[in-house]
Protein backbone atom coordinates (compact mmCIF):
# COMPACT_ATOMS: atom_id res chain seq x y z
CA UNK A 1 0.00 0.00 0.00
CA UNK A 2 1.53 3.31 -0.64
CA UNK A 3 0.47 6.53 1.84
CA UNK A 4 -2.05 7.75 -1.12
CA UNK A 5 -4.38 4.63 -0.09
CA UNK A 6 -6.98 4.33 2.13
CA UNK A 7 -8.63 1.54 2.85
CA UNK A 8 -12.60 1.88 1.84
CA UNK A 9 -13.42 -0.36 5.01
CA UNK A 10 -11.29 2.31 7.54
CA UNK A 11 -13.78 5.20 6.06
CA UNK A 12 -17.00 3.05 6.69
CA UNK A 13 -15.56 2.19 10.40
CA UNK A 14 -16.18 5.34 11.39
CA UNK A 15 -19.14 6.25 13.12
CA UNK A 16 -21.13 8.48 11.14
CA UNK A 17 -23.02 10.08 14.07
CA UNK A 18 -20.01 11.86 15.18
CA UNK A 19 -20.13 15.71 16.13
CA UNK A 20 -19.85 17.70 13.07
CA UNK A 21 -19.76 14.56 10.96
CA UNK A 22 -22.66 16.35 9.27
CA UNK A 23 -20.47 18.96 8.15
CA UNK A 24 -18.49 16.68 5.35
CA UNK A 25 -20.98 13.80 4.71
CA UNK A 26 -22.64 13.25 2.11
CA UNK A 27 -26.46 12.39 2.01
CA UNK A 28 -25.45 9.12 2.62
CA UNK A 29 -23.73 9.57 5.73
CA UNK A 30 -20.16 8.65 4.44
CA UNK A 31 -17.19 10.96 3.84
CA UNK A 32 -16.45 12.60 0.71
CA UNK A 33 -12.84 12.85 0.38
CA UNK A 34 -10.00 11.37 2.47
CA UNK A 35 -8.06 13.21 5.19
CA UNK A 36 -4.27 13.83 6.08
CA UNK A 37 -3.10 15.43 9.00
CA UNK A 38 0.67 16.62 8.23
CA UNK A 39 2.99 17.89 10.98
CA UNK A 40 6.14 19.70 9.93
CA UNK A 41 8.85 19.80 12.67
CA UNK A 42 11.11 22.56 13.34
CA UNK A 43 14.05 21.57 10.78
CA UNK A 44 11.39 21.97 8.53
CA UNK A 45 10.80 25.22 9.00
CA UNK A 46 13.78 26.97 9.36
CA UNK A 47 13.47 29.72 6.50
CA UNK A 48 11.55 31.07 3.81
CA UNK A 49 12.91 28.43 1.47
CA UNK A 50 12.29 25.87 3.79
CA UNK A 51 8.61 26.62 4.50
CA UNK A 52 7.83 27.20 1.21
CA UNK A 53 9.01 24.12 0.25
CA UNK A 54 6.81 22.09 2.89
CA UNK A 55 3.92 24.26 1.41
CA UNK A 56 4.48 23.06 -1.66
CA UNK A 57 4.01 19.13 -0.25
CA UNK A 58 0.63 20.05 1.27
CA UNK A 59 -0.52 21.99 -2.05
CA UNK A 60 0.10 18.15 -3.82
CA UNK A 61 -2.21 16.56 -1.23
CA UNK A 62 -4.68 19.60 -0.66
CA UNK A 63 -5.07 18.64 -4.58
CA UNK A 64 -6.48 15.08 -4.37
CA UNK A 65 -7.21 15.16 -0.64
CA UNK A 66 -8.52 17.84 2.70
CA UNK A 67 -5.62 18.66 4.50
CA UNK A 68 -4.82 19.77 8.08
CA UNK A 69 -0.95 20.69 9.03
CA UNK A 70 -0.08 21.07 12.69
CA UNK A 71 3.75 23.09 13.10
CA UNK A 72 6.77 23.29 15.15
CA UNK A 73 8.31 26.53 16.05
CA UNK A 74 11.00 26.93 13.90
CA UNK A 75 14.23 25.20 14.99
CA UNK A 76 15.84 26.43 18.08
CA UNK A 77 12.85 29.44 18.63
CA UNK A 78 11.99 26.95 22.21
CA UNK A 79 14.93 26.75 23.51
CA UNK A 80 15.72 30.55 22.72
CA UNK A 81 12.49 31.21 24.33
CA UNK A 82 13.31 29.13 27.14
CA UNK A 83 16.81 31.55 27.61
CA UNK A 84 14.34 35.09 28.12
CA UNK A 85 12.59 32.62 31.13
CA UNK A 86 16.20 31.98 32.55
CA UNK A 87 17.17 35.83 32.27
CA UNK A 88 14.55 36.82 34.28
CA UNK A 89 14.93 34.46 36.63
CA UNK A 90 19.00 35.39 37.20
CA UNK A 91 17.13 39.52 37.10
CA UNK A 92 18.76 40.20 33.71
CA UNK A 93 15.68 41.75 32.37
CA UNK A 94 17.77 43.99 29.24
CA UNK A 95 18.80 41.02 27.99
CA UNK A 96 15.46 38.90 28.36
CA UNK A 97 14.07 42.45 26.71
CA UNK A 98 16.50 41.51 23.72
CA UNK A 99 16.38 38.24 23.08
CA UNK A 100 12.74 38.54 22.73
CA UNK A 101 13.43 40.77 19.95
CA UNK A 102 15.81 38.94 18.57
CA UNK A 103 12.87 36.07 18.25
CA UNK A 104 10.81 38.75 16.40
CA UNK A 105 13.53 39.63 13.89
CA UNK A 106 14.20 36.08 13.43
CA UNK A 107 10.50 35.41 11.78
CA UNK A 108 10.68 38.69 10.37
CA UNK A 109 13.31 37.98 8.26
CA UNK A 110 11.61 34.71 7.08
CA UNK A 111 8.90 36.77 6.53
CA UNK A 112 10.94 38.98 3.67
CA UNK A 113 12.45 36.02 2.31
CA UNK A 114 8.67 34.93 1.72
CA UNK A 115 8.12 37.78 -0.57
CA UNK A 116 4.58 37.97 -0.26
CA UNK A 117 2.63 40.57 -1.79
CA UNK A 118 2.46 44.00 -0.64
CA UNK A 119 -1.04 43.55 1.14
CA UNK A 120 0.18 39.94 2.42
CA UNK A 121 2.84 41.50 3.87
CA UNK A 122 1.46 43.99 5.80
CA UNK A 123 -0.83 42.07 7.38
CA UNK A 124 1.34 39.20 8.27
CA UNK A 125 4.10 41.64 9.74
CA UNK A 126 0.98 43.12 11.49
CA UNK A 127 0.40 39.74 13.13
CA UNK A 128 3.61 39.00 13.79
CA UNK A 129 4.42 42.13 15.96
CA UNK A 130 1.12 41.62 17.75
CA UNK A 131 2.51 38.44 19.14
CA UNK A 132 5.57 40.29 19.65
CA UNK A 133 4.05 42.80 22.08
CA UNK A 134 2.14 40.26 23.74
CA UNK A 135 6.14 38.68 23.98
CA UNK A 136 7.24 41.50 25.32
CA UNK A 137 4.22 42.50 28.01
CA UNK A 138 5.16 39.13 29.09
CA UNK A 139 8.46 39.94 29.66
CA UNK A 140 7.63 43.17 31.59
CA UNK A 141 4.72 41.51 33.78
CA UNK A 142 7.31 38.30 34.91
CA UNK A 143 7.24 39.70 38.64
CA UNK A 144 3.30 39.19 38.21
CA UNK A 145 3.58 35.70 37.32
CA UNK A 146 3.82 33.41 40.75
CA UNK A 147 4.05 29.97 39.13
CA UNK A 148 6.84 29.81 37.11
CA UNK A 149 6.37 26.71 34.93
CA UNK A 150 3.34 28.73 33.71
CA UNK A 151 5.13 31.52 33.07
CA UNK A 152 7.94 29.55 30.80
CA UNK A 153 5.14 27.84 29.11
CA UNK A 154 3.49 31.15 28.03
CA UNK A 155 6.67 32.42 27.02
CA UNK A 156 7.68 28.64 25.22
CA UNK A 157 4.22 29.12 23.24
CA UNK A 158 5.36 31.51 20.79
CA UNK A 159 7.32 29.56 19.08
CA UNK A 160 4.58 27.65 17.37
CA UNK A 161 2.30 31.04 17.15
CA UNK A 162 5.03 32.44 15.18
CA UNK A 163 5.67 29.56 12.61
CA UNK A 164 1.66 28.86 11.96
CA UNK A 165 1.32 32.45 10.65
CA UNK A 166 4.47 32.01 8.74
CA UNK A 167 3.95 29.00 7.23
CA UNK A 168 0.10 29.91 6.49
CA UNK A 169 1.56 32.91 4.93
CA UNK A 170 3.68 30.47 2.45
CA UNK A 171 0.71 28.64 1.70
CA UNK A 172 -0.93 31.74 0.76
CA UNK A 173 1.91 32.35 -1.69
CA UNK A 174 1.26 29.01 -3.30
CA UNK A 175 -2.44 30.48 -3.69
CA UNK A 176 -3.54 27.56 -1.16
CA UNK A 177 -6.13 28.75 1.03
CA UNK A 178 -5.01 28.52 4.67
CA UNK A 179 -5.85 30.14 8.11
CA UNK A 180 -3.60 29.80 11.29
CA UNK A 181 -5.34 28.10 14.37
CA UNK A 182 -3.77 28.27 17.78
CA UNK A 183 -4.72 24.81 19.70
CA UNK A 184 -5.13 26.33 22.86
CA UNK A 185 -8.12 27.13 21.38
CA UNK A 186 -9.73 23.80 21.53
CA UNK A 187 -6.55 21.41 22.86
CA UNK A 188 -8.02 21.77 26.49
CA UNK A 189 -5.64 19.90 29.58
CA UNK A 190 -4.68 19.49 32.89
CA UNK A 191 -2.53 22.52 34.88
CA UNK A 192 0.59 20.22 35.31
CA UNK A 193 2.36 23.23 33.52
CA UNK A 194 5.35 21.73 30.80
CA UNK A 195 3.65 18.56 30.91
CA UNK A 196 0.11 18.53 30.46
CA UNK A 197 -1.96 15.54 29.38
CA UNK A 198 -4.91 16.62 26.98
CA UNK A 199 -8.31 15.91 27.88
CA UNK A 200 -8.76 14.01 24.60
CA UNK A 201 -12.91 13.95 23.76
CA UNK A 202 -13.54 17.62 25.19
CA UNK A 203 -10.70 18.72 23.06
CA UNK A 204 -12.19 16.43 20.45
CA UNK A 205 -15.43 18.33 20.20
CA UNK A 206 -13.98 21.57 20.65
CA UNK A 207 -11.48 21.04 18.01
CA UNK A 208 -14.10 19.34 15.44
CA UNK A 209 -16.21 22.58 15.61
CA UNK A 210 -13.17 24.61 14.45
CA UNK A 211 -11.28 22.56 11.83
CA UNK A 212 -14.04 20.54 10.23
CA UNK A 213 -16.00 23.83 8.55
CA UNK A 214 -12.26 25.23 7.48
CA UNK A 215 -11.97 21.49 6.04
CA UNK A 216 -15.21 21.73 4.44
CA UNK A 217 -14.56 24.94 2.56
CA UNK A 218 -11.29 24.01 1.46
CA UNK A 219 -8.97 25.71 3.70
CA UNK A 220 -6.13 24.51 5.41
CA UNK A 221 -6.27 25.30 9.25
CA UNK A 222 -2.42 25.37 9.65
CA UNK A 223 -2.11 24.38 13.76
CA UNK A 224 0.13 25.05 16.55
CA UNK A 225 1.54 22.18 17.73
CA UNK A 226 2.61 21.83 21.57
CA UNK A 227 0.26 23.99 23.48
CA UNK A 228 -2.78 23.88 24.81
CA UNK A 229 -4.67 25.46 27.61
CA UNK A 230 -6.54 24.76 30.67
CA UNK A 231 -10.52 25.19 30.75
CA UNK A 232 -10.19 28.38 32.44
CA UNK A 233 -7.71 29.33 29.74
CA UNK A 234 -4.44 29.27 30.77
CA UNK A 235 -1.59 28.20 28.32
CA UNK A 236 0.23 24.75 28.08
CA UNK A 237 2.57 22.61 26.56
CA UNK A 238 2.43 19.02 26.70
CA UNK A 239 5.95 18.79 26.86
CA UNK A 240 8.93 19.45 25.16
CA UNK A 241 9.06 17.64 21.27
CA UNK A 242 5.66 17.35 21.41
CA UNK A 243 4.07 18.45 18.87
CA UNK A 244 4.14 15.42 16.86
CA UNK A 245 1.84 14.35 19.65
CA UNK A 246 -0.07 17.29 18.75
CA UNK A 247 -0.26 16.11 15.47
CA UNK A 248 -1.89 13.13 16.62
CA UNK A 249 -4.44 14.63 18.62
CA UNK A 250 -5.04 17.01 15.32
CA UNK A 251 -5.64 13.95 13.29
CA UNK A 252 -7.81 12.37 15.60
CA UNK A 253 -10.21 15.33 15.89
CA UNK A 254 -10.48 15.45 12.39
CA UNK A 255 -11.18 11.68 12.19
CA UNK A 256 -8.15 11.74 9.65
CA UNK A 257 -7.20 8.90 7.63
CA UNK A 258 -3.09 8.84 7.59
CA UNK A 259 -0.92 11.09 10.23
CA UNK A 260 2.42 12.08 7.91
CA UNK A 261 5.18 13.28 10.53
CA UNK A 262 7.54 15.04 8.18
CA UNK A 263 11.22 14.90 9.49
CA UNK A 264 14.43 15.63 8.35
CA UNK A 265 15.45 11.48 7.89
CA UNK A 266 13.83 9.45 5.12
CA UNK A 267 12.18 7.24 7.91
CA UNK A 268 12.36 5.47 11.44
CA UNK A 269 15.55 3.66 11.37
CA UNK A 270 16.93 0.49 14.03
CA UNK A 271 19.35 3.54 15.26
CA UNK A 272 19.59 7.19 15.28
CA UNK A 273 20.84 7.43 11.90
CA UNK A 274 23.04 10.71 12.44
CA UNK A 275 24.92 8.43 15.07
CA UNK A 276 25.52 4.98 13.63
CA UNK A 277 26.44 3.84 10.35
CA UNK A 278 25.20 0.47 10.65
CA UNK A 279 21.59 2.14 11.25
CA UNK A 280 18.89 0.37 8.74
CA UNK A 281 15.60 1.81 7.42
CA UNK A 282 12.35 0.27 8.65
CA UNK A 283 9.59 0.36 5.99
CA UNK A 284 6.98 -1.43 7.84
CA UNK A 285 6.05 -1.28 11.32
CA UNK A 286 3.28 -2.23 13.66
CA UNK A 287 2.03 0.00 16.54
CA UNK A 288 4.02 -1.72 18.97
CA UNK A 289 7.33 -2.09 17.30
CA UNK A 290 7.02 1.56 16.33
CA UNK A 291 5.94 2.62 19.87
CA UNK A 292 8.57 0.59 21.36
CA UNK A 293 11.34 2.35 19.71
CA UNK A 294 9.86 6.14 20.58
CA UNK A 295 9.61 4.79 23.89
CA UNK A 296 12.86 3.31 24.16
CA UNK A 297 14.25 7.10 23.25
CA UNK A 298 14.28 7.44 19.22
CA UNK A 299 13.40 10.93 18.95
CA UNK A 300 11.75 10.90 15.73
CA UNK A 301 9.11 10.12 17.22
CA UNK A 302 6.97 11.55 20.47
CA UNK A 303 6.31 8.37 22.35
CA UNK A 304 2.45 9.23 23.04
CA UNK A 305 1.54 9.33 19.06
CA UNK A 306 1.31 5.64 18.59
CA UNK A 307 -1.04 4.50 21.46
CA UNK A 308 -3.22 7.29 20.24
CA UNK A 309 -3.05 6.54 16.51
CA UNK A 310 -3.61 2.83 17.57
CA UNK A 311 -7.08 3.75 18.88
CA UNK A 312 -8.43 4.14 15.96
CA UNK A 313 -6.31 2.32 13.69
CA UNK A 314 -4.90 5.78 11.95
CA UNK A 315 -1.94 4.92 9.57
CA UNK A 316 1.08 6.81 10.92
CA UNK A 317 4.12 7.44 7.89
CA UNK A 318 7.23 9.08 8.95
CA UNK A 319 8.82 11.04 5.89
CA UNK A 320 11.51 13.43 5.07
CA UNK A 321 10.62 16.52 3.97
CA UNK A 322 13.83 17.02 2.29
CA UNK A 323 13.66 13.71 0.14
CA UNK A 324 10.17 13.35 -0.49
CA UNK A 325 10.55 10.80 -3.21
CA UNK A 326 11.80 8.54 -0.24
CA UNK A 327 8.58 6.25 0.46
CA UNK A 328 9.44 6.72 4.32
CA UNK A 329 8.17 4.43 7.15
CA UNK A 330 4.65 2.84 7.80
CA UNK A 331 3.15 2.36 10.74
CA UNK A 332 -0.51 0.37 11.02
CA UNK A 333 -2.20 -2.09 11.04
CA UNK A 334 -0.82 -4.97 9.11
CA UNK A 335 -0.22 -4.56 5.43
CA UNK A 336 0.85 -6.95 2.74
CA UNK A 337 4.38 -6.19 3.35
CA UNK A 338 5.62 -7.60 6.58
CA UNK A 339 7.34 -6.07 9.17
CA UNK A 340 10.92 -4.78 8.79
CA UNK A 341 11.72 -5.33 12.21
CA UNK A 342 14.31 -7.57 13.17
CA UNK A 343 12.60 -10.51 15.50
CA UNK A 344 12.95 -10.07 18.76
CA UNK A 345 12.22 -6.54 18.47
CA UNK A 346 14.60 -3.42 18.17
CA UNK A 347 15.00 -2.27 21.74
P1 LIG B 1 11.58 17.29 14.12
O1 LIG B 1 12.16 18.65 14.35
O2 LIG B 1 11.19 17.05 12.68
O3 LIG B 1 10.51 16.94 15.10
P2 LIG B 1 13.45 15.69 15.63
O4 LIG B 1 14.82 16.26 15.73
O5 LIG B 1 12.56 15.80 16.82
O6 LIG B 1 12.77 16.26 14.30
O7 LIG B 1 13.54 14.13 15.22
C1 LIG B 1 14.28 13.74 14.08
C2 LIG B 1 15.63 13.23 14.53
O8 LIG B 1 15.45 12.06 15.32
C3 LIG B 1 16.54 12.77 13.40
O9 LIG B 1 17.25 13.84 12.84
C4 LIG B 1 17.44 11.77 14.11
O10 LIG B 1 18.66 12.35 14.48
C5 LIG B 1 16.70 11.44 15.40
N1 LIG B 1 16.53 10.01 15.65
C6 LIG B 1 16.80 9.39 16.82
N2 LIG B 1 16.54 8.09 16.75
C7 LIG B 1 16.10 7.85 15.48
C8 LIG B 1 15.65 6.66 14.79
N3 LIG B 1 15.62 5.45 15.40
N4 LIG B 1 15.26 6.80 13.50
C9 LIG B 1 15.28 7.99 12.89
N5 LIG B 1 15.69 9.14 13.49
C10 LIG B 1 16.09 9.07 14.78
N1 LIG C 1 8.78 23.42 19.77
C1 LIG C 1 8.64 22.41 20.79
C2 LIG C 1 10.00 21.95 21.28
O1 LIG C 1 11.01 22.45 20.79
C3 LIG C 1 7.81 21.24 20.34
C4 LIG C 1 8.35 20.44 19.16
O2 LIG C 1 9.21 20.94 18.43
O3 LIG C 1 7.90 19.32 18.96
O4 LIG C 1 10.05 21.17 22.18
MG1 LIG D 1 10.49 16.16 17.02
Amino acid sequence: MNQENVPEEAAERRPAAQPGAALWSGGDGKRCSKVVAFKFGGSSLLGAERMLHAARLVREAAQKSKVVVVVSAMKGVTDHLLTIEKALAAGKVPYARREAEVVLEMHLEVLENLRLDEESDRRVRHELQLLEHDLLHEVAGWRQSTNRAEFSDRLASFGERFSARLFAAALEKLEVASVPVTSSEFVLTCDTFRDAQPHLEQSKLRGRKILLPLLKEGTVPVVTGFIGATPDGRITTLGRNSSDFSGAIVAQVVDADELVIWTDVDGIYTANPQESAEARLLHELSYEEAHALAAGGAKVLHPKVLPLAAESEMVVWVRNTFNPQARGTRIGPASECSSALPSGGAV
